[in-house]
């Protein structure tokens, strides 16, 4: 099926949103067996939309973005009338819309009336987390669709969409997947040569992104999937944290309360991104005790005791100022788990001795603390977000050790 993604908005144009719209519908479509042909980016103005409407010939043509209630928000009104199809105020987006808006005890305004303008015996996609529903409708022989711009909004819809397009397809692309984590893509990629040509009836592609690669297998038949799954499974087991729905803090979050323990964290140069991240998954309370970010030398001293004597010696980012930031939170928390990252995250601040990316962790479990230092490459945030991906995948290879947790 030839598919054209348009994404419609100023804001892309101007660079100050990144398309992220693109690339989730491309990789999510990609893995049930359609590629996109082409995609483009265009302004919010009518003569826009029936330019590009007018040049392209695709099957399925999906839009993103200008279903707000706003005037500058005219893709509903403007692709539907482009195609001259009959259409229709549904009554039931327009109550939920006004539920919407009684719950937020806001006066829902008029312009929002248009947002129930659908052609008829069209796909209504419901939108749960704001007012704009998005559409599928055919005509001219073409599947058309039309998205929100917030990807949070428009990404369930697209679960839909997969939905409807696997119904229609003839043959079925079965898609499963592992995230893995302490590992790069170029190590990966030596590791796996060879294997890809043993199984020629699936497909295998790695997606990187900042400490963490997904592993995605698409195949028409679920059994050659299955057994290049299991094979890739035996190979990488150490690096596997999880399947694609998973996430690494979910992952550690789950192994904790399994084994009934209690995490406490000590962070400086990720300032309570390690925090922040596990109190990502919902549940975290049961786990989760208390977290120091203590930034300067006085407060690692204050509050988890850090000697004076070990800082003047050694510093702030050395092994023996990680070592007693996971120890003394141990007892001073008498948490399972303790773990402390320290280190220099740049730009400025690095030298010959300690340069930028150079991190310390220590982990403390009941009472026993070990220490490791990583380098780090990246700007300052890539070298934060690796050394807290780094620090979750310590907490999640420590319980594998002392639980035989696999
Ligand atoms: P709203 O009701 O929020 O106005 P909308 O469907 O009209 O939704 P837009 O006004 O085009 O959508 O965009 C709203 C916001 O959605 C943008 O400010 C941006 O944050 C996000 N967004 C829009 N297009 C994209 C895109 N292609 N990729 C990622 N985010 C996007
Ligand atoms: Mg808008």
């Amino acid at each position: 099926m030839k598919t054209a993604i348009i994404t419609v908005g100023k804001e892309v144009l101007t660079g100050k949103t990144i398309n992220t719209n693109l690339t989730s519908i491309a990789e999510r479509l990609h893995q049930i067996g359609i590629d996109v042909n082409r995609s483009f980016v265009i302004d919010d103005e009518k003569e826009e939309y029936y330019k590009i409407l007018d040049f392209i010939d695709e099957d399925l043509i999906i839009f993103t973005g200008g279903l707000g209630p706003t005037v500058d928000d005219i893709s509903r009104e403007t692709v539907i009338n482009y195609f001259g199809v009959e259409t229709y105020i549904d009554q039931n987006v327009l109550k939920g819309i006004k539920t919407y808006f009684d719950h937020i005890n806001v006066k829902m305004k008029d312009t929002n009336n248009k947002q129930a303008f659908f052609p008829k015996n069209s796909i209504i996609l419901k939108n749960n987390l704001g007012t704009a529903p998005g559409v599928i409708f055919r005509a001219n022989k073409k599947t058309i669709v039309l998205f929100p711009g917030p990807p949070h909004e428009m990404l369930p819809m697209l679960e839909k969409l997969v939905e409807y397009l696997e119904k229609k397809q003839k043959i079925k692309l079965f898609s499963k997947g592992f995230k893995l984590v302490g590992t790069g893509e170029a190590t990966m990629e030596k590791k796996m040569t060879g294997f890809y040509n043993l199984h020629p009836n699936v497909n295998i592609a790695p997606y990187a992104s900042i400490g963490e690669i997904k592993y995605i297998f698409t195949s028409n038949n679920e059994n050659d999937l299955d057994s290049a799954m299991g094979e890739f499974y035996l190979k990488f087991s150490d690096y596997i944290y999880g399947n694609l729905e998973d996430t690494l803090e979910g992952v550690i979050v789950d192994m904790l309360n399994q084994e009934k323990m209690i995490i406490s964290i000590a962070e400086s140069c990720t300032g309570g991104m390690l925090a922040s991240t596990i109190t990502n998954v919902s549940g975290a309370s049961e786990v989760f005790k208390e977290s120091f970010v203590t930034y300067s030398n006085e407060a690692k001293i204050q509050h988890l005791g850090v000697s004076l004597d070990s800082l003047k010696k050694h510093g702030a980012v050395s092994e023996q100022c990680a070592f007693e930031m996971a120890n003394n939170l141990y007892k001073k928390t008498i948490s399972d788990i303790t773990i402390s990252i320290t280190g220099i995250a740049g730009p400025t601040g690095g030298t010959k001795d300690k340069p930028i990316g150079l991190v310390y962790f220590g982990i403390n479990y009941k009472g026993d603390t070990k220490t490791y230092q990583k380098m780090f490459n990246g700007n300052r945030y890539m070298i934060r977000k690796r050394a807290t991906i780094f620090a979750l995948n310590l907490v999640r290879k420590e319980l594998i050790e002392v639980t035989n947790y696999y």
